[in-house]
């Protein structure tokens, strides 16, 4: 049987910030290399035709329109930050041209709480329904079929907070983490595609160091390993040549095929 095919689009490679940040005026600001223009951190996942996309932060709009999405079938939410969640209104218009039809988000209780909390106008009843995104809220209780792919949520530390990653078949996405547990590690086993926090060289409180993110790729043995979530203290090109063969620096409009195996199945 011949095998599925999984792209992955890295829609945002950056910081909470944005690469440039406003208001900086360094090198790699001012960079003119496509490389160093990162927008907020999100994934697209396109399979058979359906389109999920992890996250829908603040630059959501830009990214779809870059990337000529024009359905989205279902929403993962690694964690509540404003960077990654507060394009939550732009999910609006595939309400709209998909003739009404609501999307499904999904994402750990604590976010999904959070999510709910601060976006009361989509979520309670004060506003009438034409003029917010209909949306589905799920909280994850473990692994999950979706558009026919096997997710596994993966629980992550951020800081004194928590995120969650997700994998589906050899393809894993773990940002927004300075820590995974020994028994999320043993669930990232024989990746070939690794997206990983990477933020910068120095230590940071909630997030991996490149340095840190390399180790646990070193760990994994992930096949690639493509480091995303950077910010503007890392120059794409003069900083490759620091990293070692098999890590990337993710970029906007990086584009995966991954083959998923004709009968994969869900380890429940
Ligand atoms: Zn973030
Ligand atoms: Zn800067
Ligand atoms: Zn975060």
């Amino acid at each position: 049987m011949e095998a599925a095919c999984m792209e992955i689009t890295i829609l945002g490679s950056g910081t909470s910030t944005g690469v440039p940040m406003l208001g900086c005026s360094c090198d790699v600001c001012r960079s003119t290399d496509p490389h160093n223009c990162r927008t907020r951190c999100s994934a697209l996942i396109s399979y058979r035709g359906q389109q999920i996309v992890i996250d829908t932060g603040t630059d959501f709009r830009q990214q779809a329109l870059r990337a000529g999405i024009g359905q989205i079938d279902a929403v993962l939410y690694t964690h509540a930050h404003a960077d990654h969640v507060h394009g939550i209104d732009d999910l609006r218009a595939f309400n709209m041209s998909s003739g009404g039809a609501a999307i499904p988000i999904y994402g750990l209780p604590s976010t999904m709480d959070l999510i709910r909390r601060n976006f009361r106008y989509i979520f309670g009843d004060e506003v009438a329904s034409k003029f917010r995104p209909r949306l589905v809220p799920w909280d994850l209780g473990g692994n999950f079929s979706l558009c026919g792919l096997p997710v596994e949520p993966l629980f992550l530390q951020h800081g004194p907070g928590s995120s969650c990653g997700y994998r589906i078949g050899s393809f894993a996405y773990v940002t927004d983490c300075n820590g995974i547990s020994e028994s999320t590690m043993s669930r990232l086993q024989q990746l070939e595609l690794l997206v990983i926090d990477g933020l910068r060289f120095s230590s940071h409180p909630t997030h991996f160091s490149v340095d840190e993110a390399i180790a646990v790729s070193a760990r994994l043995g992930a096949r690639r390993t493509v480091l995303t979530h950077i910010c503007h203290e890392v120059e794409h090109q003069r900083d490759t040549a620091k990293l070692p063969s098999g890590v990337e620096f993710a970029y906007d409009g990086q584009r995966f095929t991954l083959p998923l195996p004709p009968n994969h199945s869900l380890q429940e």
